[in-house]
């Protein structure tokens, strides 16, 4: 399972939180044992000796009773035993009374008991709070010639209460709103980077025009700045390589037309010449012709990508008939289809389009010259279109020579040629198929690619009508 950054975040702080949270209550335990529990024992053990010496001090004018229960009132836990063992407990019950007979007479025997000091220590419970009769102070108590064994603790519901309900607050509030600035805080850091992400994937896809609106003063603010830098020096270089092929495809195109008005020149000029010679140079001219109509449409299409590169309101939208546009481009293709003996089949039904016939022209020429190029001797191709509510689809099928599934994924790319058609002696660009695509996307359609290798290839072009 892929974790989001966030939640890694969050929760790792999270974690945190509780750790810290159970860290700190080790070490206060701790801290209560080694330094508190000694003083709280001292403590208390004053205060016991003291309510013992003052009855003691009374005698006749006090009753034992009350004047424990008046003590007991004021914030402690009292027990005592006499003699004959009966006991009497003031003010809150303890929770477990369990005391043993040594430790009675001992104390009896002018001993102290110091139970809270030796109270046995353990990780998760804080002694403080334990209310047993083994965690008190045991004092003798000499009162009307008797003597009782006087426990003592100080009632820790009575005196704390609301202070333990004040401390519990305080901490689960903090650690309730940690986690809450945790979950909103780690959203504000991870931001930037989801951001930068959406940008890098957008570069990655081939969009250039990126620029990331982080403002920041951290190593995140720098990563945007660099990362805007780079965007920036991407698209000029995008746009140099553009001025480049574009000045170089005008300044091919000029020499090419002389070289074409010349070979016309020359071509009438042989028509005069000797049998033997005539042939010869018919066949040269002939590859001279043929190599220059390569040369001018490389550049054409070398200039027709900078263009629909460069400019995003190059359509000319229009209503026209794609029927009639189909079967004139079928046409024009005929001596191709004979020259490499390719049958064609189509079934068009009369369908108007709203789009820019031009460069739609190109997109039809462009695929059925491949179905025609990578066809086989003998082969067939299938030009077929359908129409649907809100969309047109104009499918070209041929039998041809297929493209294995790695070059599918890449020949829309620029200059792109399968490896098989560039060690056959099929001419070509790789510039086509990026011009369609490009073509069809300005229009908001799509193009999907089926194909088999060595059975043949099927290009689906799906249009809005609008
Ligand atoms: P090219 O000028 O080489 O035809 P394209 O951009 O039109 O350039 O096509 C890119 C590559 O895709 C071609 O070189 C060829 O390998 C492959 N390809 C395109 N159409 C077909 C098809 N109908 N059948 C087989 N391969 C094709």
């Amino acid at each position: 399972m892929i974790k989001s950054l966030y939640s890694k975040l969050a929760l790792t702080t999270i974690g945190i939180i509780i750790a810290s949270g159970l860290i700190a209550f080790f070490i206060s335990n701790t801290y209560y044992h080694q330094v508190i529990k000694s003083e709280n024992d001292e403590k208390n053990t004053q205060i016991a000796l003291e309510i013992a010496a003052y009855a003691t001090e009374q005698q006749e004018g006090l009753n034992l009773q009350e004047y424990l229960s008046h003590v007991a009132a004021i914030g402690y836990q009292l027990y005592i035993i006499d003699e004959q063992g009966e006991t009497q407990s003031f003010g809150e019950n303890f929770r477990e009374e369990e005391i043993s007979s040594e430790i009675v007479s001992a104390v009896m025997n002018n001993e102290i008991y110091h139970g809270m000091k030796n109270f046995p220590r353990e990780t998760f419970v804080t002694g403080f709070f334990a209310n047993e009769l083994s965690n008190t102070i045991g004092v003798p108590l000499e009162f009307n010639d008797l003597t009782y064994a006087l426990f003592l603790r100080p009632d820790i519901k009575l005196l704390f209460n609301e202070m333990r309900v004040l401390f519990a607050l305080l901490l689960g509030l903090s650690i309730f709103i940690s986690i809450l600035l945790v979950i909103f805080i780690t959203k504000f850091l991870v931001k930037p980077i989801t951001t930068l992400t959406a940008g890098t994937r957008s570069i990655a896809d081939g969009n250039l025009d990126v620029n990331l609106d982080i403002d920041r003063n951290d190593e995140l603010g720098d990563l945007a700045v660099s990362f805007n830098r780079m965007t920036n020096k991407l698209q000029q270089t995008e746009q140099m390589r553009n001025d480049f092929m574009n000045n170089v495809s005008h300044d091919i195109q000029s020499p090419l037309s002389n070289i074409k008005g010349y070979t016309d020149l020359l071509d009438k000029n042989i028509s005069s010449q000797a049998d033997a010679d005539q042939v010869a140079s018919q066949e040269y001219l002939t590859i001279i012709k043929e190599e220059t109509e390569r040369l001018s449409q490389l550049t054409n299409q070398l200039l027709l990508f900078s263009s629909l590169k460069n400019q995003e309101d190059i359509l000319n939208k229009d209503q026209f008939n794609l029927t009639g546009e189909l079967k004139k481009i079928i046409r024009n293709k005929q001596w191709k289809l004979d020259e490499k003996e390719v049958m064609i089949s189509y079934s068009i039904p009369d369908v108007n389009v709203i789009g820019d016939e031009n460069l739609l022209n190109e997109v039809w020429d462009n695929l059925l010259s491949n179905a025609i190029k990578y066809n086989q001797p003998g082969g067939s191709i299938d030009v077929s279109a359908e129409e649907g509510d809100s969309f047109i689809i104009v499918t070209f099928s041929d039998t041809g020579i297929g493209i294995s599934s790695e070059d599918k994924k890449r020949i829309f790319e620029r200059f792109y040629r399968a490896d098989s058609s560039r060690t056959t002696s099929i001419k070509g660009s790789g510039l086509g198929l990026t011009i369609v695509l490009m073509i069809v996307e300005l229009h908001h359609g799509s193009i999907e690619i089926d194909s088999e290798s060595g059975k043949g290839t099927s290009v689906r072009v799906t249009l809005p009508k609008k």
